[in-house]
């Protein structure tokens, strides 16, 4: 599961652009990833301009 940093996040969407399993969320100033649609693909952290997002593990 992808892990937010909330005090990184310029609220830029691109995570939410980059994700094909449409797993994010930008609401208000928040990011919500649902982790039931999240398979770990590691795109949105790849894509964070500033590194507020990041995996905790490797891909399956
Ligand atoms: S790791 Fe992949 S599937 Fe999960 S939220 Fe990021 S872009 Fe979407
Ligand atoms: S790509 Fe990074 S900075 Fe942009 S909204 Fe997503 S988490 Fe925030």
């Amino acid at each position: 599961m992808v892990k937010f940093n909330f005090l990184r996040c310029g609220h830029c969407g691109a995570c939410v652009g980059v994700c094909e399993r449409l797993a994010i969320q930008l609401i208000e100033e928040t990011i919500i990833i649902d982790k039931n649609k999240c398979n770990n693909c590691l795109s949105c952290v790849i894509i964070c301009p500033l590194n507020a997002l990041e995996g905790d593990n490797e891909r399956a």
